[in-house]
């Protein structure tokens, strides 16, 4: 995922803050930061955007909730964490560390979720 789409991501997440951030304080803190990100001369900005999308679980989460969102940045974001296994209806994405023993299954519609390499 380039530059501009982690840009356009922030500036998404930042104008969803209010929802995603409860607490008055924490969103300011939050929101400074998504600021600076933001504020970092294009070109060189990927590292502070990269870090403003995991800076609050909250966020993490909203990165996570959207399967397009986790699909363009499984490779930046989830990579130390485990292996991701998508719905083939891509309407679920699961999150392992280990291999499964059996296969998973989505929730919604009960198809075997596929792996995901990038
Ligand atoms: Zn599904």
């Amino acid at each position: 995922m380039d530059e501009n789409e982690l840009r356009r991501r922030v500036q998404e997440a930042r104008a969803d803050l209010a929802e995603l951030i409860p607490d008055a304080g924490e969103r300011a803190r939050v929101d400074s930061q998504l600021g600076q990100a933001l504020n970092e001369p294009p070109g060189n900005a990927k590292s502070a955007l990269m870090a403003a999308l995991r800076s609050h679980e909250a966020i993490r989460r909203w990165v996570a909730a959207d399967t397009d969102r986790i699909f363009s940045l499984a490779g930046d974001v989830t990579s130390p964490v485990g292996v991701l296994w998508v719905c083939p209806k891509k309407n679920y994405t699961v999150m392992r560390e280990t291999p499964p023993e059996e296969p998973l299954v989505c929730p919604k519609d009960g198809s075997v979720l596929e792996r995901y390499d990038r």
